[in-house]
C-alpha cells in the first residue's frame, strides 16, 4: 500500500491569486493553469532527478518533466557542471562560440537525416522557421497540417479541422487573419484517402506538409508506418517538402527521433525540448541543398539574439552526451514498457476501461476503452475520470501533467525501483476512481 498524502496548497494557492496580479490567468503559459483539474496548480520549488517539490513542502515523482525535455530527470549533476561552467565565462556574446560546434557536432555526426541545422529558442520558433523555408524553397503559399498535432503557437498552425476531408482552415485563436488560415489545410490522421484527395485539389499550390510522425500532443495518436511512408511518397511526387515536427519525439525515441525510428526520410526536421537539456533551445535541420537557402548563405531570412545561447548549448551537449550512450534509449524504453505493462496487467484483469498507450518513453493514459488511436477525434472527451485520477495520483506522490489530453514522459532518473513504486500507485488510484 502507498501511503496516502494529504496534499495542502496554502501556499501554492496564496501565490496563484498573486501571480493573476501579474499574468493572464496566472500563468506565462496557458496548460500550467490547471484548467482541467480541480484546484490551484503547484508551484514547484525545486527538482531532484525524478522527483519535485513543492512550495508547500509536498513532494511527487514527476512524470510531468517540464512537458518533455528532462530525459535524464531534473538537475542533472553532468547537466548542472556544464551549465555551471558555460555561465561562468559569461552568458551571452552574440558571437558564434565553440560550444554550438560541440552541438551541432554531436548531432549531425550521428544524424543521417540532416546535414545541416540552425539553432533558434523554441520549439515554435524551429517550426516558424522550416515553414518558411518551405515556402522559400518551393515559392509555395499552402501548407497541410493534421488534426490533433501541435506545432507550437505559429499563427497558421492554429488551425482546426472542419468537417469534410479536406477542409480550408478557420482559426482556432483570435488574432490570425482569415487569409492566414485559408492557407493552411487540415487533414485527420493516419488517413491516405484524405491525403490523395488533398493533393489532387490542391498539389500545385502546397509547399509542405507538417506533421509530428508520433503526434503526443493530443494523446498519444500512434500513426500506422504504412501512412508515414505513404505521405513522404506523395510529397516526394508532388515536389512538396515533408516536414517532421520532432520538438517531442527528437532525442525521445531514439538519438534520431521518430525519422530513425521508421526510417523515413523527412525534408527537414525540427527539434526542441530535450535537445536543450532543460533550457530554452529549438532547431530546424535539412539536406546542404536546402540549408544553403537559409540567410545569410540564402534569401530565406531567420535570425536570433539568443540563438545558440552558449549556456543553453553546454545543457543540451550534456544531456545529448548521455543519450547518445549505447545502451541508453533501449533502456528508457524497456524501464517505461515494464512500468505500463505492470498497470495495464492490473486495470484488464479488473475490468477496467484503461489503458496505459505508449511508445519509447512516452506514455498516455487512454480511458472509456479506447486502446491504440490514431485519430484525434477518436479520444473521447469526457475527461472526468482523468481528472478523478489526477488528484488521486497527487495523494500517493505522483504528479503528471494536468490534462487528459497531454502526455507522460519517463526519465533515464525514473529507476525501476521507482517505477515499481509508481505502478502501485497508478494501480491503488485506478481502483479508487473505478470503484
Ligand atoms: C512543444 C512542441 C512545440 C512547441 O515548442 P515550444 O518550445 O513550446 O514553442 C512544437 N511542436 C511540437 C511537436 C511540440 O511538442
Amino acid at each position: 500500500m502507498i501511503t496516502k498524502q494529504q496534499i495542502s496548497r496554502n501556499t501554492s494557492e496564496k501565490l496563484f491569486e498573486e501571480a493573476k496580479q501579474y499574468f493572464p490567468g496566472g500563468v506565462n503559459s496557458p496548460v500550467r493553469a490547471f484548467k482541467s483539474v480541480d484546484g490551484a496548480p503547484l508551484f514547484i520549488k525545486k527538482g531532484k532527478g525524478h522527483q519535485i517539490w513543492d512550495e508547500d513542502g509536498n513532494y511527487f515523482t514527476d512524470f510531468c518533466c517540464s512537458w518533455g525535455p528532462l530525459i535524464l530527470g531534473h538537475a542533472h549533476q553532468g547537466v548542472l557542471d556544464k551549465v555551471t561552467a558555460a555561465l561562468q565565462n559569461g552568458s551571452s556574446f552574440g558571437t558564434p562560440t565553440v560550444l554550438e560546434n560541440e552541438l551541432g557536432k554531436l548531432i549531425l555526426d550521428r544524424n543521417p537525416f540532416i546535414d545541416k541545422i540552425r539553432f533558434v529558442s523554441s520549439g515554435t520558433e524551429a517550426v516558424m522557421s522550416a515553414l518558411r523555408l518551405a515556402r522559400g524553397i518551393t515559392g509555395r503559399k499552402k501548407v497541410v497540417k493534421f488534426e490533433g498535432c501541435y506545432h507550437g503557437h505559429v499563427d497558421s498552425m492554429l488551425v482546426k479541422a472542419g468537417s469534410g476531408l479536406a477542409t480550408l482552415g478557420t482559426s482556432s485563436s483570435a488574432g490570425v487573419p482569415e487569409e492566414y488560415a485559408n492557407e493552411t489545410l487540415v487533414l485527420p490522421l493516419n488517413d491516405v484517402e484524405a491525403l490523395h484527395e488533398c493533393f489532387k485539389e490542391y498539389a500545385e499550390e502546397i509547399a509542405c506538409v507538417i506533421i509530428e510522425p508520433i503526434p503526443a500532443n493530443n494523446g498519444l495518436l500512434l500513426q500506422d508506418k504504412s501512412f508515414l511512408q505513404e505521405l513522404r511518397q506523395v510529397c516526394t511526387d508532388n515536389c512538396t517538402l515533408l516536414i517532421f515536427d520532432e520538438v517531442i519525439s527528437g532525442f525521445r525515441v531514439g538519438f534520431n527521433g521518430a525519422a530513425g525510428l521508421y526510417n523515413i526520410d523527412p525534408d527537414i526536421i525540427t527539434y526542441g525540448k530535450i535537445l536543450g537539456g532543460g533550457l530554452p533551445v529549438g532547431a530546424y535541420g535539412a539536406k546542404n541543398g536546402f540549408m544553403s537557402r537559409v540567410a545569410p548563405d540564402g534569401p530565406v531570412y531567420q535570425a536570433g539574439t539568443l540563438s545558440g545561447n552558449p549556456v543553453a548549448m553546454a545543457a543540451g551537449i550534456a544531456q545529448l552526451s548521455e543519450c547518445a550512450k549505447e545502451g541508453f534509449y533501449e533502456d528508457q524504453e524497456a524501464r517505461t514498457k515494464e512500468f505500463a505493462s505492470k498497470i495495464n496487467a492490473h486495470a484488464a484483469a479488473r475490468g477496467y476501461d484503461f489503458e496505459m498507450v505508449h511508445i519509447g518513453s512516452i506514455f498516455w493514459l487512454s480511458f472509456a476503452g479506447k486502446k491504440r488511436i490514431t485519430k484525434a477525434d477518436q479520444i473521447d472527451p469526457d475527461m472526468s475520470m482523468f481528472k478523478h485520477l489526477f488528484a488521486s495520483l497527487l495523494e500517493r506522490g505522483v504528479y503528471i501533467g494536468p490534462s487528459g489530453y497531454e502526455v507522460g514522459f519517463v526519465s533515464a532518473a525514473h529507476s525501476r525501483e521507482v517505477l515499481a513504486s509508481a505502478a502501485e500507485a497508478f494501480c491503488e488510484s485506478l481502483d479508487e476512481i473505478y470503484s
